[in-house]
């Protein structure tokens, strides 16, 4: 998706520092975080919102979770917030599928 700023950020077309990378998924730090820690988790394939789920996306977004998970063991994190915004009137701005993970420990 050539106008999607997290494909380009995925296409390292936009300089980000990536916290965790693997085959379906980059991991990097909210540009405007809402609290002290605020990563985004976002799959690699272009899935617009959770609405737009097709068939086997339901393993990409189980794996986001997962990887939240390990996140927060290797952070230290001793609870933290997993939350989607789903469509416009969900509050979401950024039309390619992540999961922000909102902690207010560090
Ligand atoms: P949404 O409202 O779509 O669930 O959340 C989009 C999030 O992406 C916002 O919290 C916003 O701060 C973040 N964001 C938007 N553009 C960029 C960017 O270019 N880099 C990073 N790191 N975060 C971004
Ligand atoms: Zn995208």
């Amino acid at each position: 998706m050539s106008d999607c700023v997290f494909c380009k950020i995925i296409e390292k077309e936009i300089p980000s520092e990536f916290l965790y990378e693997d085959d379906l998924c980059i991991v990097f730090k909210d540009i405007n975080p809402k609290f002290d820690t605020h990563l985004l988790i976002v799959p690699k394939k272009h899935i617009p919102t959770v609405m737009d789920m097709e068939d086997g996306d339901d393993k990409i977004i189980g794996h986001l979770i997962a990887c939240a998970k390990k996140m927060g063991i290797e952070l230290g994190l001793p609870g933290y917030q997993l939350q989607i915004n789903v469509g416009k009137d969900g509050g979401q701005e950024v039309f390619h599928v992540h999961v922000h993970m909102m902690s207010n420990f560090v």
